[in-house]
C-alpha cells in the first residue's frame, strides 16, 4: 500500500489524513500548527517537522493548505515539495486556490517528472470527517488512474474533469451559480413576503415550479422551510460565508484572467464582501438575507 504525505492538517485537511490511516496506509503529516499536528498524532498519523520531511518513502503527498499563495510556497522553489521530490511522486492539492497558482504548480510538477493532480472538494468538515467529499479533479489520465483509490478512501463522487487546473474551475463555477442562487431566493423570498405572500407557499409553489433550484430544496434561507437549512439553527454553518466570498472571489480572479464577463457572478461577490465586512463571515452563507432584508 501507498505510504502517502499529508500536509496542512487542519479543519478539511484532518480528517483527511485520518481516513486514509484508517484504510491501512501510513500517513506522515506535516503542519504549521501544533494543535493540528497533536490531533493528527492522535489519529494515528507520523508526525514530522518540515513539509519536505513528508517525503520520506511517500508515492504520494496530499495538499490541503489554505489559499495558493501558501500552496506555492509548498511545492515551488529549491527547498519545495517538487525539486526535492523522488520523480514520478504523485502530488494531490485539494486546497480551494486560483486558478493561475494551481497550472503553474502543474506546469512546474510536469517539468521536474512528476505526476499531479489538483482535486478541490466540496462536503465540509462532515464531508471530510464522514469520507464522503466530492472530488473535482483535473490532471492527466495517467495521474487520475493512480489517485483514484485515494480519492474513494476521502470521498464518494469523484469526478476527473479534464486537464490540469479543471479541478478547481469546476469549483469556482460550481460555487458562482451557488452563491448567485442563494441571492436570488433571498431577494425573492424577501419580496414575496413583503408584498404579503407567505414563505411557505412560495416554497410550495418554487420548489415545483420553474424557479426550484438546489439551494432553494437544501439550503433555503427563511427558517422552517426546509430541515436540513442553516436557517433553523441560526444560520451555524454549514458553509460559512467567508468561505463563499472566498470562491466567488476566485471565480472573478479567473473570470478576469479569462476576459469572460460574469456581471452577477461579480455582484454576487461585491454582496458577500459586504456581508462579512459586516462581522457577519462565520455564519452560514444563506444569512446573506438578513442583508437584503435590512437594505
Ligand atoms: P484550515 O485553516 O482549517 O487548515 C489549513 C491548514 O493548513 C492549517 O492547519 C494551517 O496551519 C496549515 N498550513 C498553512 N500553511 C501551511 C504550510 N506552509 N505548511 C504546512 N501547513 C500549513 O482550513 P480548512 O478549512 O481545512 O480548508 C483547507 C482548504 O479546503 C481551503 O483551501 C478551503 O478553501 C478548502 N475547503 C474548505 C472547506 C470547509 O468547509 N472548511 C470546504 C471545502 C473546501
Amino acid at each position: 500500500m501507498t505510504d502517502i504525505g499529508f500536509i496542512g492538517l487542519g479543519n478539511m485537511g484532518g480528517p483527511m489524513a485520518k481516513n486514509l490511516v484508517g484504510a491501512g496506509h501510513k500517513v506522515k503529516g506535516f503542519d504549521l500548527g501544533s494543535a493540528a499536528l497533536e490531533t493528527a498524532k492522535s489519529n494515528g498519523v507520523e508526525t514530522v517537522t518540515s513539509a519536505t520531511d513528508v517525503l520520506q518513502g511517500s508515492g504520494a503527498v496530499v495538499t490541503m493548505l489554505p489559499a495558493g499563495e501558501h500552496v506555492r510556497s509548498v511545492y515551488l522553489g529549491e527547498e519545495g515539495l517538487i525539486a526535492q521530490a523522488e520523480p514520478n511522486t504523485l502530488f494531490i492539492d485539494s486546497s480551494t486556490i486560483d486558478v493561475t497558482s494551481c497550472r503553474e504548480v502543474h506546469d512546474a510538477a510536469a517539468a521536474a517528472g512528476h505526476l499531479m493532480l489538483d482535486a478541490p472538494v466540496s462536503g465540509g468538515v462532515a464531508g471530510a470527517d464522514g469520507g464522503t467529499l466530492t472530488f473535482m479533479v483535473g490532471g492527466s489520465d495517467d495521474a487520475f488512474a493512480r489517485g483514484e483509490a485515494l480519492f474513494e478512501i476521502m470521498g464518494r463522487n469523484i469526478v476527473h474533469a479534464g486537464g490540469a487546473g479543471n479541478g478547481q474551475v469546476a469549483k469556482v463555477c460550481n460555487n458562482m451559480i451557488l452563491g448567485i442562487s442563494m441571492l436570488a431566493i433571498s431577494e425573492a423570498f424577501t419580496l414575496g413576503e413583503t408584498l404579503g405572500l407567505a414563505p411557505e407557499k412560495l416554497q410550495e409553489i418554487s420548489s415545483t415550479s420553474s424557479g426550484s433550484c438546489w439551494a432553494m430544496l437544501n439550503h433555503n434561507p427563511v427558517p422552517g422551510l426546509v430541515e436540513t437549512a442553516a436557517a433553523n439553527r441560526d444560520y451555524k454553518p454549514g458553509f460559512a460565508a467567508f468561505m463563499m466570498q472566498k470562491d466567488l472571489r476566485l471565480a472573478q480572479a479567473a473570470a478576469h484572467q479569462a476576459g469572460v464577463p460574469t456581471p452577477l457572478g461579480a455582484e454576487a461577490a461585491a454582496l458577500y464582501t459586504m456581508f462579512v465586512k459586516s462581522g457577519r463571515g462565520d455564519l452560514d452563507y444563506s444569512a446573506i438575507i438578513k442583508m437584503l432584508q435590512e437594505t
